[in-house]
């Protein structure tokens, strides 16, 4: 789905990561004093926003703003500016928003939609990585604390003897449409449990150490609604660091239209016809959230037929 991934939230590679630049900290440093540079503040997972959307500093704003930072973190290019992002996280909200002429402190997922695609998306990097670094202070193994580098997208343990490199993590999740063996066209759907009564949404679940992304949407689905599957075909993906997602799209066809829910977290699974799911838009139910692959897996299935 090429042209379509264009469109999918919080992705689209709007910025140049600049990946062999983490390995030049002088260059870094300077970069941070170029007038074309911009930093963006974000205090605990949530962009920090004035009138005109969220803040982007300048070089001669960010002495004091790095100074109170837990993290400064190099993201890429956008043409010849350079971006970062620092965490304010170690303040209070009051003081990070005053400290940077905002109005108030906003996640991200609230703002889709109004924001430009592309700055959502890099507010959605910034976010995932200084997340990360604020649970990942210490090195698993040893305890020592671990310190940043590489522009902030590694961690190095400083305890003795051991020196453990900690890298970004991700944690990937299964986002399954399965389809109905025979006729009529078919999806299945489930209420998950936590969700409002009536709220169905495609199904997912988490990867699980050993698991090729195939296995673990077999398993799922056989756990959770009691579905063999065939034919599972890759959709697309999508990044979600919120806190570190990717969601990685797939559809598969059923042996059967049995469903058995676990009743743990999936509370009912149902299948539905496409004049079924436009019934339910036409109602004013969302399929899905807005900016999820699975709102656009579901949208996709619909005008399939
Ligand atoms: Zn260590």
């Amino acid at each position: 789905m090429d042209a379509a991934e264009r469109v999918l939230a919080y992705g689209g590679g709007w910025l140049d990561r600049a990946g062999p630049l983490r390995a030049d900290p002088a260059r870094l440093e300077a970069l941070l004093t170029e007038p074309t540079t911009v930093v963006l503040p974000l205090w605990r997972d949530r962009c920090l926003v004035d009138g005109d959307g969220p803040v982007r500093l300048t070089a001669d704003r960010t002495s004091l703003v790095r100074a109170a930072a837990d993290e400064t973190v190099f993201l890429g290019l956008d043409g010849d500016a350079a971006v970062f992002a620092v965490d304010l996280s170690a303040l209070n909200e009051r003081s990070a928003v005053e400290m940077v002429g905002a109005a108030r402190a906003v996640d991200v997922r609230a703002l889709v939609g109004r924001l430009d695609p592309a700055e959502a998306a890099v507010q959605a990097y910034a976010r995932g990585l200084l997340h990360w670094h604020r649970q990942s202070r210490y090195c698993g193994a040893c305890g020592a604390l671990a310190v940043a580098g590489g522009g902030g997208h590694v961690r190095t343990c400083g305890g003795a003897g051991c020196g453990r490199l900690l890298f970004p993590r991700i944690e990937p999740a299964v986002i399954v449409l399965v389809e109905a063996p025979g006729p009529p066209d078919r999806c299945l759907l489930a209420w998950h449990a936590g969700a409002p009564e009536g709220s169905y949404s495609t199904l997912a679940g988490f990867v699980e150490v050993g698991e090729s992304l195939e296995d673990a949407v077999r398993r799922e689905m056989a756990e959770e609604a009691g579905v063999t599957v065939t034919d599972v075909t890759y959709q697309g993906s999508q990044g979600w660091p919120f806190p570190a997602g990717l969601m990685v799209g797939f559809r598969a066809t059923a042996t059967s239209e049995e469903v058995r829910v676990d009743g743990v977290e999936l509370l009912e699974a149902r299948w539905f016809t496409r004049a079924e799911l436009r019934e339910r838009v036409a109602a004013g139910r969302q399929l899905g959230r807005v900016d999820s692959i699975d709102h656009q897996m579901l949208g996709q299935w619909l005008t399939a037929g």
